[in-house]
């Protein structure tokens, strides 16, 4: 369990008057992927208005502001946010609105940029000054150099400078415009509404609004909406194909459909394999909510244990206690989970969990497991140890900080207090999870793309 939010949500339409509107129905359906700030640009012939705010989508916006940005506005971009790189703060919040040359330029991006202290440097000693710390805002500061271009073009010239993972949703000259870096670390999906395209993370945001999937954005593709057209472009070249493994183990929403798979059904095929590989001897098999529900029932289908309820989730926490710092994720563990000790007391407890990355989390809820009376608690985690930082937009950016990185199992197990502790390997995720060009990276640091300026200019 990484921590709640450890990345962003986008989403983008053009055109619809509706736009608003349907841009904060969609936020709401991408909020697991952040919810420190949350944030709407709507475009319409007379201009652009913006609202961000810190906080989840539902503290953020009110019917006054949604009411402003809807008059007169066709286009939009949202944004939900957990901090990778930046700090956390109002001016960090995204979309990133900028006023160049040519006029406006949204952008709303989710995913990290490798190169982007580079780049920022480098803009910085030619004059640029900069509002945020927000890789994005290099991103903007490339385009506005080239004014000339058109907003496709000059996009595509600048991400042709930058490394990383990446997609990202932008408004200007009355366009929407979607990109996917070239190898397709981070996804982006496109869909229809009624006339509208529409661009969002994860396809559950398309079955909130009641939009269509069409397909996703490809690796390296650009797709610009100008009224009622969808064009693509090969804005970038492709890569090595990709996509965040962790978007199927963790990220992503159980009724999200990446690669054409089904985010549940591959998370409770792990579970299954998990369960095949790691057997143990227990009365009730119990899932870390939300995200470990999927493979704990599939590891207890497959193991024939009993699935229980072993923890209770408080859903009702904004973002005051889920904030990027160890102390306050430690707090929101114990806000956040109840263990139901009518189930446990007294049982073997099997705890499925999706990754194990610090540690302390999961040291945590083992503990608060052995209080409410578990007699065993055997942890299975249905990925391998997460070995090597993610420069792609999670929010692991050092060595150190992770549990598995120096020590092997028994260590681990140790650490976090189990009476035992299995992984998935790396050959049962592959072949689980079924679909292929994945990065697998934080498990076996082979990185799709190089990695050196984020580890400190190597
Ligand atoms: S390193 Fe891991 S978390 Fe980061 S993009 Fe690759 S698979 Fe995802």
């Amino acid at each position: 369990m990484i921590g709640k939010g450890d990345h962003c949500g986008v989403f983008g339409i053009g055109l619809s008057p509706r736009a608003a509107q349907i841009t904060h129905h969609a936020l709401y359906a991408l909020q697991h992927r952040g919810q420190e700030s949350a944030g709407i640009v709507a475009g319409g012939e007379g201009g652009v208005e913006i609202h961000r705010g810190m906080g989840l989508v539902s503290e953020v916006f009110d019917a006054d502001v949604l009411g402003r940005l809807a008059r007169g506005t066709d286009l939009a971009v949202g944004h939900v946010r957990y901090s990778t790189t930046g700090e956390s703060s109002l001016a960090n919040a995204q979309p990133l609105l900028v006023r160049y040359r040519r006029g406006h330029l949204a952008l709303a991006h989710n995913g990290n940029l490798v190169n982007a202290p580079a780049l920022r440097e480098e803009l910085e000693r030619e004059g640029s000054i900069f509002q945020t710390t927000l890789d994005t805002e290099v991103v903007a500061h490339l385009v506005a150099r080239l004014s000339d271009n058109g907003p496709e073009q000059a996009l595509a010239t600048s991400l042709a400078r930058v490394r990383g993972g990446y997609a990202l949703v932008a408004l200007a000259d009355r366009k929407l415009i979607g990109v996917r870096d070239p190898s397709g670390i981070r996804p982006l999906a496109l869909g229809r509404l009624g006339k509208a395209f529409v661009l969002a993370s994860e396809s559950c945001a398309f079955d909130t609004v009641g939009a269509e999937f069409l397909r996703e954005v490809g690796p390296g593709e650009m797709v610009v909406v100008e009224g009622d057209r969808l064009r693509s472009l090969p804005a970038l070249p492709p890569g090595r194909p990709a996509l965040c493994v962790f978007e199927f183990i963790y990220i992503a929403r159980p009724d999200s459909n990446l690669h054409g798979l089904n985010v549940h059904a591959v998370r409770k095929e792990l579970g299954r394999r998990l369960a095949r590989a790691h057997p143990v001897a227990a009365d009730i098999v119990t899932g870390v909510p939300d995200s470990s529900i999927s493979a704990a029932s599939g590891y207890a289908e497959a193991a024939g244990i009993p699935y229980e309820m072993g923890l209770v989730k408080n859903r009702y926490i904004g973002r005051t206690f889920i904030q990027p710092c160890q102390e306050a994720r430690d707090l929101g563990v114990t806000l956040k989970l109840n263990p139901l000790r009518k189930v446990v007391d007294g049982r073997r407890v099997v705890l499925v969990d999706d990754s194990i990355v610090r540690g302390t989390t999961s040291r945590h809820i083992v503990r608060l497991l052995r209080e409410a009376g578990a007699r065993e608690v055997h942890l299975r985690i249905a990925s391998p140890p997460y070995r090597w930082p993610c420069y792609f937009g999670i929010d692991t950016s050092s060595r150190e900080e992770l549990v598995a990185a120096e020590r092997d199992v028994e260590e681990v197990r140790r650490l976090v207090g189990a009476d035992s502790l299995a992984y998935l390997n790396l050959e049962d995720l592959v072949d689980g999870v079924k679909a292929g060009g994945l990065c697998l990276a934080c498990f076996d640091g082979d990185y799709p793309v190089p990695v050196f300026d984020a580890a400190g200019g190597r």
